[in-house]
Protein backbone atom coordinates (compact mmCIF):
# COMPACT_ATOMS: atom_id res chain seq x y z
CA UNK A 1 0.00 0.00 0.00
CA UNK A 2 1.23 3.72 -0.77
CA UNK A 3 2.04 5.95 2.14
CA UNK A 4 -0.58 8.85 0.62
CA UNK A 5 -3.06 5.98 0.83
CA UNK A 6 -2.09 5.27 4.19
CA UNK A 7 -2.26 8.71 5.63
CA UNK A 8 -5.79 8.91 4.03
CA UNK A 9 -6.56 5.60 6.17
CA UNK A 10 -5.39 6.89 9.34
CA UNK A 11 -7.07 10.14 9.01
CA UNK A 12 -10.35 7.97 8.19
CA UNK A 13 -9.64 5.88 11.48
CA UNK A 14 -11.74 7.01 13.76
CA UNK A 15 -15.14 6.79 11.48
CA UNK A 16 -13.68 3.60 9.92
CA UNK A 17 -13.01 1.78 12.76
CA UNK A 18 -14.14 -1.83 12.65
CA UNK A 19 -14.03 -1.35 9.21
CA UNK A 20 -13.57 -5.25 8.71
CA UNK A 21 -16.61 -6.00 10.67
CA UNK A 22 -19.12 -3.50 9.34
CA UNK A 23 -18.97 -4.66 5.21
CA UNK A 24 -15.80 -2.97 3.48
CA UNK A 25 -14.69 -5.60 1.86
CA UNK A 26 -11.29 -6.92 2.66
CA UNK A 27 -8.28 -6.12 0.17
CA UNK A 28 -6.80 -9.63 -1.13
CA UNK A 29 -3.22 -9.48 -2.68
CA UNK A 30 -3.69 -12.04 -5.49
CA UNK A 31 -0.19 -11.19 -6.92
CA UNK A 32 1.44 -12.56 -3.48
CA UNK A 33 -1.04 -15.22 -3.53
CA UNK A 34 0.14 -16.40 -7.05
CA UNK A 35 3.85 -15.66 -5.30
CA UNK A 36 3.63 -18.12 -2.08
CA UNK A 37 1.69 -20.63 -3.78
CA UNK A 38 4.60 -20.88 -6.47
CA UNK A 39 7.44 -21.03 -3.63
CA UNK A 40 5.07 -23.48 -1.45
CA UNK A 41 4.10 -25.71 -3.80
CA UNK A 42 6.87 -25.69 -6.55
CA UNK A 43 9.79 -25.40 -4.51
CA UNK A 44 8.78 -26.87 -1.12
CA UNK A 45 11.28 -27.79 1.92
CA UNK A 46 8.48 -28.83 4.24
CA UNK A 47 8.99 -32.32 4.07
CA UNK A 48 12.88 -31.70 4.56
CA UNK A 49 12.95 -29.59 7.34
CA UNK A 50 9.82 -32.31 9.42
CA UNK A 51 11.79 -35.12 8.38
CA UNK A 52 14.84 -33.65 10.30
CA UNK A 53 13.06 -32.86 13.35
CA UNK A 54 11.65 -36.44 13.41
CA UNK A 55 13.93 -38.74 11.78
CA UNK A 56 17.08 -37.29 13.47
CA UNK A 57 16.11 -35.81 16.38
CA UNK A 58 12.81 -37.83 17.64
CA UNK A 59 10.74 -37.16 20.36
CA UNK A 60 11.11 -33.83 22.20
CA UNK A 61 9.77 -34.00 26.11
CA UNK A 62 9.91 -30.90 27.13
CA UNK A 63 13.29 -29.82 28.85
CA UNK A 64 14.28 -33.31 27.65
CA UNK A 65 18.44 -33.46 26.75
CA UNK A 66 16.50 -34.66 23.33
CA UNK A 67 14.36 -31.03 23.40
CA UNK A 68 17.65 -29.28 24.23
CA UNK A 69 19.16 -30.53 20.62
CA UNK A 70 16.02 -30.15 19.34
CA UNK A 71 15.81 -26.44 20.31
CA UNK A 72 19.35 -26.16 19.20
CA UNK A 73 19.06 -27.05 15.72
CA UNK A 74 15.73 -25.33 14.81
CA UNK A 75 17.86 -21.79 16.43
CA UNK A 76 20.20 -22.81 13.81
CA UNK A 77 17.56 -23.58 11.07
CA UNK A 78 15.58 -20.57 11.52
CA UNK A 79 18.98 -18.54 11.44
CA UNK A 80 19.73 -20.25 8.20
CA UNK A 81 16.37 -19.59 6.86
CA UNK A 82 17.12 -15.58 7.13
CA UNK A 83 14.78 -15.11 10.14
CA UNK A 84 16.43 -12.26 12.67
CA UNK A 85 16.23 -12.05 16.14
CA UNK A 86 16.29 -15.76 16.37
CA UNK A 87 16.26 -16.81 20.62
CA UNK A 88 15.93 -19.73 22.53
CA UNK A 89 13.74 -17.84 25.33
CA UNK A 90 13.76 -19.78 29.04
CA UNK A 91 9.76 -19.32 30.25
CA UNK A 92 9.53 -20.83 33.90
CA UNK A 93 11.27 -23.33 36.24
CA UNK A 94 10.04 -26.53 35.19
CA UNK A 95 12.16 -29.33 36.86
CA UNK A 96 14.51 -32.26 36.08
CA UNK A 97 15.26 -32.95 32.49
CA UNK A 98 14.39 -36.45 32.07
CA UNK A 99 15.17 -38.75 28.84
CA UNK A 100 14.87 -42.56 28.41
CA UNK A 101 18.11 -43.93 27.45
CA UNK A 102 17.58 -47.66 26.65
CA UNK A 103 14.17 -50.02 26.83
CA UNK A 104 13.39 -53.72 26.88
CA UNK A 105 11.12 -55.94 27.59
CA UNK A 106 10.17 -59.08 26.87
CA UNK A 107 7.63 -62.28 27.66
CA UNK A 108 10.37 -65.53 28.17
CA UNK A 109 7.75 -67.80 29.88
CA UNK A 110 6.13 -69.89 28.69
CA UNK A 111 6.73 -68.64 25.61
CA UNK A 112 9.44 -65.54 24.49
CA UNK A 113 7.82 -62.76 23.07
CA UNK A 114 9.02 -59.46 22.58
CA UNK A 115 7.25 -56.65 23.66
CA UNK A 116 5.84 -53.17 22.70
CA UNK A 117 5.67 -50.39 25.02
CA UNK A 118 7.88 -47.68 26.39
CA UNK A 119 8.33 -46.12 30.08
CA UNK A 120 6.17 -43.17 31.16
CA UNK A 121 8.02 -40.16 31.73
CA UNK A 122 9.49 -39.13 35.14
CA UNK A 123 9.85 -42.48 36.29
CA UNK A 124 13.02 -44.55 37.85
CA UNK A 125 14.80 -46.97 35.64
CA UNK A 126 15.23 -50.64 36.62
CA UNK A 127 18.80 -51.88 38.38
CA UNK A 128 20.19 -53.36 34.96
CA UNK A 129 18.48 -55.83 33.51
CA UNK A 130 15.70 -57.83 35.37
CA UNK A 131 14.18 -61.30 34.85
CA UNK A 132 11.10 -61.79 37.14
CA UNK A 133 7.49 -63.19 37.73
CA UNK A 134 4.58 -60.94 36.56
CA UNK A 135 1.89 -61.24 39.05
CA UNK A 136 -1.80 -59.31 38.50
CA UNK A 137 -2.76 -56.57 40.75
CA UNK A 138 -4.97 -54.68 38.92
CA UNK A 139 -8.08 -54.18 40.64
CA UNK A 140 -6.78 -51.88 43.40
CA UNK A 141 -9.37 -49.22 44.47
CA UNK A 142 -9.60 -48.58 47.91
CA UNK A 143 -6.95 -48.62 50.49
CA UNK A 144 -8.67 -51.96 51.93
CA UNK A 145 -7.85 -53.84 48.58
CA UNK A 146 -3.78 -52.53 49.29
CA UNK A 147 -4.00 -54.98 52.06
CA UNK A 148 -5.09 -57.94 49.96
CA UNK A 149 -1.13 -57.38 48.15
CA UNK A 150 0.35 -57.02 51.45
CA UNK A 151 3.82 -59.31 51.23
CA UNK A 152 2.29 -60.76 48.11
CA UNK A 153 4.43 -58.49 45.51
CA UNK A 154 8.48 -58.39 46.53
CA UNK A 155 10.39 -58.89 43.59
CA UNK A 156 7.06 -58.99 40.90
CA UNK A 157 6.91 -56.88 37.98
CA UNK A 158 3.18 -56.02 38.13
CA UNK A 159 0.49 -55.81 35.93
CA UNK A 160 -1.69 -52.49 37.07
CA UNK A 161 -4.48 -52.37 34.86
CA UNK A 162 -7.07 -54.81 33.84
CA UNK A 163 -7.00 -55.96 30.71
CA UNK A 164 -7.42 -53.67 27.64
CA UNK A 165 -10.39 -53.89 25.21
CA UNK A 166 -9.15 -53.43 21.24
CA UNK A 167 -11.34 -51.07 19.42
CA UNK A 168 -11.64 -53.75 16.26
CA UNK A 169 -14.02 -51.02 14.57
CA UNK A 170 -11.11 -48.32 14.91
CA UNK A 171 -8.57 -50.91 13.14
CA UNK A 172 -10.16 -50.53 9.89
CA UNK A 173 -10.58 -46.64 9.79
CA UNK A 174 -8.02 -44.75 7.16
CA UNK A 175 -7.42 -41.87 7.13
CA UNK A 176 -10.16 -39.32 7.09
CA UNK A 177 -10.89 -36.07 4.87
CA UNK A 178 -13.77 -33.79 5.76
CA UNK A 179 -16.64 -33.98 3.97
CA UNK A 180 -18.88 -30.99 2.67
CA UNK A 181 -21.60 -32.21 5.15
CA UNK A 182 -18.88 -31.98 7.88
CA UNK A 183 -17.54 -28.44 6.78
CA UNK A 184 -21.09 -27.51 6.82
CA UNK A 185 -21.69 -28.96 10.63
CA UNK A 186 -18.89 -26.88 11.48
CA UNK A 187 -20.32 -23.83 9.52
CA UNK A 188 -23.53 -23.94 11.51
CA UNK A 189 -23.89 -21.18 13.31
CA UNK A 190 -23.67 -22.25 16.98
CA UNK A 191 -25.81 -20.08 19.80
CA UNK A 192 -23.10 -19.91 22.67
CA UNK A 193 -23.94 -22.68 25.36
CA UNK A 194 -24.98 -21.50 28.61
CA UNK A 195 -22.34 -21.79 30.84
CA UNK A 196 -22.84 -24.64 32.52
CA UNK A 197 -23.45 -24.13 36.74
CA UNK A 198 -20.24 -24.84 38.66
CA UNK A 199 -20.55 -28.67 39.31
CA UNK A 200 -20.01 -29.50 43.43
CA UNK A 201 -17.44 -32.15 43.40
CA UNK A 202 -18.53 -34.94 45.18
CA UNK A 203 -16.39 -35.03 48.88
CA UNK A 204 -13.22 -36.82 48.03
CA UNK A 205 -13.44 -40.84 49.24
CA UNK A 206 -10.91 -40.76 51.87
CA UNK A 207 -10.48 -44.71 51.45
CA UNK A 208 -9.97 -44.23 47.40
CA UNK A 209 -6.14 -45.14 46.42
CA UNK A 210 -4.62 -42.07 44.31
CA UNK A 211 -2.73 -43.97 41.00
CA UNK A 212 0.40 -42.09 42.97
CA UNK A 213 -0.11 -44.25 46.17
CA UNK A 214 -0.59 -47.31 44.22
CA UNK A 215 2.25 -46.70 43.13
CA UNK A 216 3.83 -46.23 46.22
CA UNK A 217 2.55 -48.73 47.70
CA UNK A 218 3.97 -51.02 44.67
CA UNK A 219 7.49 -50.27 45.52
CA UNK A 220 7.00 -50.31 49.40
CA UNK A 221 6.03 -54.28 48.76
CA UNK A 222 9.63 -54.29 47.08
CA UNK A 223 7.90 -54.84 43.25
CA UNK A 224 10.60 -54.46 40.29
CA UNK A 225 8.42 -52.78 37.87
CA UNK A 226 4.80 -52.01 36.64
CA UNK A 227 3.22 -52.01 33.35
CA UNK A 228 -0.12 -50.66 32.08
CA UNK A 229 -2.24 -50.57 29.67
CA UNK A 230 -4.88 -47.66 29.56
CA UNK A 231 -5.30 -47.17 25.74
CA UNK A 232 -3.90 -47.36 22.35
CA UNK A 233 -4.60 -49.98 19.66
CA UNK A 234 -2.53 -52.78 18.10
CA UNK A 235 0.74 -52.07 17.87
CA UNK A 236 0.18 -48.51 19.81
CA UNK A 237 -0.02 -47.64 23.10
CA UNK A 238 -0.64 -44.12 24.71
CA UNK A 239 0.83 -43.06 28.14
CA UNK A 240 2.31 -40.39 29.33
CA UNK A 241 3.98 -39.18 32.51
CA UNK A 242 4.06 -40.95 36.12
CA UNK A 243 1.13 -39.77 38.19
CA UNK A 244 1.17 -36.86 40.50
CA UNK A 245 4.67 -35.50 38.25
CA UNK A 246 2.66 -32.41 37.06
CA UNK A 247 1.77 -31.89 40.77
CA UNK A 248 5.30 -32.04 42.09
CA UNK A 249 6.53 -30.14 38.73
CA UNK A 250 8.62 -33.29 37.55
CA UNK A 251 10.82 -33.64 40.72
CA UNK A 252 14.08 -35.54 40.53
CA UNK A 253 13.29 -36.82 43.98
CA UNK A 254 9.97 -37.91 43.05
CA UNK A 255 10.64 -39.44 39.63
CA UNK A 256 13.47 -41.44 41.66
CA UNK A 257 11.60 -42.47 44.23
CA UNK A 258 9.24 -44.19 41.91
CA UNK A 259 9.02 -47.32 39.73
CA UNK A 260 9.51 -48.17 36.25
CA UNK A 261 6.40 -47.66 35.02
CA UNK A 262 5.66 -49.10 31.21
CA UNK A 263 2.73 -48.74 28.83
CA UNK A 264 2.60 -52.12 26.86
CA UNK A 265 0.50 -52.32 23.61
CA UNK A 266 -3.01 -54.17 24.40
CA UNK A 267 -1.80 -57.16 22.57
CA UNK A 268 1.18 -57.81 24.42
CA UNK A 269 -0.23 -56.89 27.76
CA UNK A 270 -4.01 -58.58 27.25
CA UNK A 271 -1.70 -61.87 26.28
CA UNK A 272 0.09 -61.99 29.80
CA UNK A 273 -2.84 -61.32 31.85
CA UNK A 274 -4.58 -64.18 30.14
CA UNK A 275 -2.11 -66.55 30.29
CA UNK A 276 -1.83 -65.37 34.31
CA UNK A 277 -5.28 -65.96 34.96
CA UNK A 278 -5.08 -69.15 33.63
CA UNK A 279 -2.79 -69.89 36.77
CA UNK A 280 0.70 -70.54 34.90
CA UNK A 281 2.89 -68.45 35.83
CA UNK A 282 4.79 -65.40 33.38
CA UNK A 283 8.30 -64.34 33.45
CA UNK A 284 9.26 -61.14 32.21
CA UNK A 285 12.59 -59.39 31.42
CA UNK A 286 13.04 -55.78 31.61
CA UNK A 287 15.36 -53.15 31.57
CA UNK A 288 14.68 -49.72 31.83
CA UNK A 289 17.85 -46.57 32.15
CA UNK A 290 16.52 -42.72 32.32
CA UNK A 291 18.28 -40.21 32.55
CA UNK A 292 17.22 -37.51 35.35
CA UNK A 293 18.65 -34.67 35.41
CA UNK A 294 20.32 -32.82 38.84
CA UNK A 295 18.66 -29.76 39.03
CA UNK A 296 15.85 -27.79 38.38
CA UNK A 297 16.21 -25.96 35.17
CA UNK A 298 14.06 -23.44 33.20
CA UNK A 299 11.77 -24.77 29.91
CA UNK A 300 12.14 -22.63 26.94
CA UNK A 301 10.27 -21.71 23.85
CA UNK A 302 12.21 -20.75 20.45
CA UNK A 303 11.11 -17.99 18.01
CA UNK A 304 12.32 -16.03 15.44
CA UNK A 305 11.49 -13.23 13.32
CA UNK A 306 10.71 -11.63 9.91
CA UNK A 307 10.95 -7.85 10.86
CA UNK A 308 8.54 -5.71 9.95
CA UNK A 309 8.65 -2.22 8.32
CA UNK A 310 7.00 0.79 9.06
CA UNK A 311 4.94 -1.23 11.70
CA UNK A 312 7.59 -3.31 12.97
CA UNK A 313 6.56 -2.58 16.42
CA UNK A 314 3.26 -4.88 15.99
CA UNK A 315 3.57 -8.71 15.52
CA UNK A 316 1.64 -11.14 13.78
CA UNK A 317 2.62 -14.49 15.40
CA UNK A 318 2.60 -18.23 13.86
CA UNK A 319 3.38 -21.46 15.52
CA UNK A 320 2.82 -24.77 17.22
CA UNK A 321 4.46 -26.55 19.91
CA UNK A 322 8.08 -28.31 19.32
CA UNK A 323 7.57 -30.40 22.92
CA UNK A 324 6.22 -33.69 22.02
CA UNK A 325 5.88 -36.86 24.21
CA UNK A 326 8.46 -38.86 24.17
CA UNK A 327 7.72 -42.43 23.10
CA UNK A 328 7.84 -41.12 19.66
CA UNK A 329 9.41 -38.21 17.27
CA UNK A 330 5.58 -36.26 17.93
CA UNK A 331 5.32 -35.86 13.69
CA UNK A 332 1.80 -35.10 13.70
CA UNK A 333 1.46 -33.31 17.49
CA UNK A 334 3.13 -31.52 16.32
CA UNK A 335 6.64 -31.16 14.58
CA UNK A 336 4.31 -30.70 11.66
CA UNK A 337 2.87 -27.53 13.02
CA UNK A 338 6.34 -26.29 13.76
CA UNK A 339 7.52 -27.26 10.10
CA UNK A 340 4.18 -25.49 8.33
CA UNK A 341 5.25 -22.25 10.53
CA UNK A 342 8.99 -22.00 9.74
CA UNK A 343 8.31 -22.85 5.78
CA UNK A 344 5.82 -20.45 5.95
CA UNK A 345 8.30 -17.98 7.27
CA UNK A 346 11.06 -18.98 4.57
CA UNK A 347 8.41 -18.46 1.93
CA UNK A 348 8.01 -15.33 2.34
CA UNK A 349 11.33 -14.83 3.22
CA UNK A 350 12.42 -16.50 -0.52
CA UNK A 351 9.63 -14.08 -2.40
CA UNK A 352 10.89 -11.40 -1.34
CA UNK A 353 7.93 -10.45 1.19
CA UNK A 354 8.55 -7.05 3.14
CA UNK A 355 5.74 -7.19 5.78
CA UNK A 356 4.64 -3.97 7.50
CA UNK A 357 4.29 -6.07 10.81
CA UNK A 358 6.63 -8.15 12.12
CA UNK A 359 5.99 -11.46 11.06
CA UNK A 360 7.40 -14.09 14.39
CA UNK A 361 7.50 -17.79 14.39
CA UNK A 362 7.23 -19.67 17.94
CA UNK A 363 8.24 -23.10 18.63
CA UNK A 364 6.31 -23.67 21.98
CA UNK A 365 7.55 -25.57 24.77
CA UNK A 366 5.32 -27.10 27.81
CA UNK A 367 2.43 -27.54 25.69
CA UNK A 368 1.75 -31.18 26.52
CA UNK A 369 1.87 -30.63 30.25
CA UNK A 370 -0.42 -27.82 30.30
CA UNK A 371 0.43 -24.84 27.33
CA UNK A 372 2.85 -23.83 29.85
CA UNK A 373 5.33 -21.88 26.97
CA UNK A 374 2.73 -19.95 25.53
CA UNK A 375 0.97 -18.73 28.19
CA UNK A 376 3.81 -17.52 30.16
CA UNK A 377 5.35 -15.84 26.83
CA UNK A 378 1.82 -14.35 26.48
CA UNK A 379 2.06 -12.84 29.91
CA UNK A 380 5.69 -12.23 29.75
CA UNK A 381 5.30 -9.94 26.25
CA UNK A 382 1.59 -9.09 25.96
CA UNK A 383 0.53 -9.54 29.31
CA UNK A 384 -2.99 -10.09 30.51
CA UNK A 385 -5.50 -7.26 31.24
CA UNK A 386 -7.89 -10.43 32.30
CA UNK A 387 -5.55 -11.02 35.43
CA UNK A 388 -4.95 -8.33 37.78
CA UNK A 389 -2.13 -9.97 38.88
CA UNK A 390 -0.22 -9.63 35.48
CA UNK A 391 -2.19 -6.58 33.79
CA UNK A 392 -1.89 -5.31 30.24
CA UNK A 393 1.83 -4.78 29.11
CA UNK A 394 2.58 -1.71 26.72
CA UNK A 395 3.20 -4.18 23.39
CA UNK A 396 -0.64 -5.67 24.41
CA UNK A 397 -2.12 -3.27 22.17
CA UNK A 398 0.45 -4.10 19.66
CA UNK A 399 -0.28 -7.79 19.15
CA UNK A 400 -2.63 -8.39 15.80
CA UNK A 401 -3.12 -12.17 16.21
CA UNK A 402 -1.81 -16.14 16.03
CA UNK A 403 -2.49 -18.57 13.97
CA UNK A 404 -1.87 -22.37 15.34
CA UNK A 405 -2.07 -25.78 13.56
CA UNK A 406 -2.21 -28.93 16.27
CA UNK A 407 -5.40 -30.53 15.16
CA UNK A 408 -2.66 -33.34 13.87
CA UNK A 409 -1.09 -33.02 10.75
CA UNK A 410 -4.23 -32.53 7.95
CA UNK A 411 -4.89 -30.56 5.89
CA UNK A 412 -6.32 -26.82 6.51
CA UNK A 413 -9.89 -26.74 5.35
CA UNK A 414 -10.79 -23.75 6.82
CA UNK A 415 -11.16 -21.85 10.23
CA UNK A 416 -12.28 -21.28 13.80
CA UNK A 417 -13.18 -17.77 14.38
CA UNK A 418 -12.78 -18.49 18.25
CA UNK A 419 -16.34 -16.79 18.61
CA UNK A 420 -15.52 -13.63 17.00
CA UNK A 421 -16.94 -12.67 14.68
CA UNK A 422 -15.39 -9.83 13.65
CA UNK A 423 -13.24 -11.52 11.89
CA UNK A 424 -15.19 -13.33 9.57
CA UNK A 425 -15.43 -11.42 6.33
CA UNK A 426 -11.56 -10.81 6.94
CA UNK A 427 -10.93 -14.48 6.94
CA UNK A 428 -13.50 -15.63 4.28
CA UNK A 429 -11.30 -13.18 2.12
CA UNK A 430 -8.28 -14.79 2.63
CA UNK A 431 -9.67 -18.03 2.40
CA UNK A 432 -10.53 -17.01 -1.21
CA UNK A 433 -6.80 -18.12 -2.94
CA UNK A 434 -7.37 -21.26 -1.55
CA UNK A 435 -10.76 -22.44 -2.45
CA UNK A 436 -8.89 -25.14 -5.22
CA UNK A 437 -7.33 -26.61 -1.81
CA UNK A 438 -10.86 -26.94 -0.26
CA UNK A 439 -9.97 -24.71 2.30
CA UNK A 440 -13.28 -22.86 2.52
CA UNK A 441 -14.81 -23.14 6.04
CA UNK A 442 -15.47 -20.55 8.74
CA UNK A 443 -16.68 -21.94 11.58
CA UNK A 444 -17.25 -19.43 14.93
CA UNK A 445 -16.83 -22.48 17.61
CA UNK A 446 -14.47 -21.73 20.12
CA UNK A 447 -11.61 -24.32 20.28
CA UNK A 448 -9.54 -25.35 22.68
CA UNK A 449 -6.48 -27.98 23.89
CA UNK A 450 -3.63 -25.98 22.22
CA UNK A 451 -1.52 -22.85 22.06
CA UNK A 452 -3.93 -20.20 20.57
CA UNK A 453 -5.89 -20.62 23.59
CA UNK A 454 -3.35 -18.76 25.53
CA UNK A 455 -3.93 -15.78 23.42
CA UNK A 456 -7.54 -15.82 23.39
CA UNK A 457 -7.49 -15.88 27.36
CA UNK A 458 -5.79 -13.16 27.74
CA UNK A 459 -8.21 -11.07 25.16
CA UNK A 460 -5.89 -11.42 22.02
CA UNK A 461 -6.81 -12.73 18.77
CA UNK A 462 -6.18 -16.25 18.50
CA UNK A 463 -6.90 -18.89 15.98
CA UNK A 464 -6.55 -22.39 15.03
CA UNK A 465 -7.15 -24.27 11.77
CA UNK A 466 -10.02 -26.71 10.70
CA UNK A 467 -7.98 -29.95 9.85
CA UNK A 468 -8.48 -33.26 8.38
CA UNK A 469 -8.10 -36.08 10.37
CA UNK A 470 -4.79 -36.99 8.83
CA UNK A 471 -1.96 -38.99 10.97
CA UNK A 472 -4.48 -37.15 14.12
CA UNK A 473 -4.90 -40.65 15.73
CA UNK A 474 -1.29 -41.49 16.13
CA UNK A 475 -0.34 -38.65 18.40
CA UNK A 476 -0.02 -39.49 21.87
CA UNK A 477 1.53 -42.71 20.92
CA UNK A 478 4.33 -44.34 19.98
CA UNK A 479 3.05 -44.55 16.37
CA UNK A 480 3.53 -40.83 15.86
CA UNK A 481 6.58 -40.76 12.87
CA UNK A 482 7.16 -39.09 9.53
CA UNK A 483 5.03 -42.02 7.97
CA UNK A 484 1.65 -40.44 9.12
CA UNK A 485 2.54 -37.00 7.52
CA UNK A 486 1.36 -36.02 4.18
CA UNK A 487 3.40 -33.86 1.98
CA UNK A 488 0.22 -32.18 -0.21
CA UNK A 489 -1.40 -31.41 3.19
CA UNK A 490 1.68 -29.78 4.97
CA UNK A 491 2.67 -27.80 1.40
CA UNK A 492 -0.52 -26.88 1.16
CA UNK A 493 -0.78 -25.89 4.93
CA UNK A 494 2.40 -23.52 4.75
CA UNK A 495 1.15 -21.84 1.58
CA UNK A 496 -1.96 -20.76 3.79
CA UNK A 497 -0.23 -20.18 6.78
CA UNK A 498 1.98 -17.56 4.68
CA UNK A 499 -0.76 -16.13 2.98
CA UNK A 500 -2.57 -15.15 6.27
CA UNK A 501 0.27 -14.02 8.02
CA UNK A 502 1.44 -11.62 5.31
CA UNK A 503 -2.26 -10.50 5.05
CA UNK A 504 -2.30 -9.73 8.82
CA UNK A 505 0.86 -8.11 8.90
CA UNK A 506 -0.49 -5.61 5.54
CA UNK A 507 -3.70 -4.85 6.63
CA UNK A 508 -4.35 -0.98 7.27
CA UNK A 509 -5.37 -2.39 10.96
CA UNK A 510 -4.93 -5.13 13.20
CA UNK A 511 -7.02 -7.59 13.62
CA UNK A 512 -9.97 -6.74 15.07
CA UNK A 513 -10.73 -8.53 18.84
CA UNK A 514 -13.93 -9.66 20.84
CA UNK A 515 -14.77 -7.22 23.63
CA UNK A 516 -13.08 -7.54 26.73
CA UNK A 517 -15.07 -9.14 29.36
ZN1 LIG B 1 -0.29 -31.17 20.19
Amino acid sequence: MKPTTRLIAAGVLLVAMGAFASGQTPTVDWDMAAKIREEGLQRSQVMDIVGYMTDVLGGRLTLSEDMKRAQAWAKDKMEKLGLANVVIEPFMDYGAAWDNEYFSLQMLEPDYQPMVGFPLAYTSGTKGKVIAPAVIAADIQTKKDLDRYKGKLKGAVILSTPPYALDMAALTQGVSRLTADDLARLEEAVVPRPQRAPVTPPPPNPDLVKPEERLAFFRAEGAVAVLQCTGGQMGSVVGFSRPGANEDKWSREKTLATLPLIAVTPEHYNRMFRVLKRGIPVKVEVEVRNRIGEKVEKASNVLGEIPGSDLAGEVVMLGAHYDSWHEAAGASDTAAGCAVALEAARILKAIGAKPRRTIRVAFWGGEEQGLHGSREYVNAHFGNPKDPKIGAKPDYEKFSAYFNQDYGAGQFRGIYLQGNERVRRLFAAWMEPFRDFGMTALSIQSVGSTDHVSFDAAGLPGFQFIQDRIGGTAGHTNLDFYDTLRPEDLMKNAVVEAFFAYQAAMADERIPRKPLK
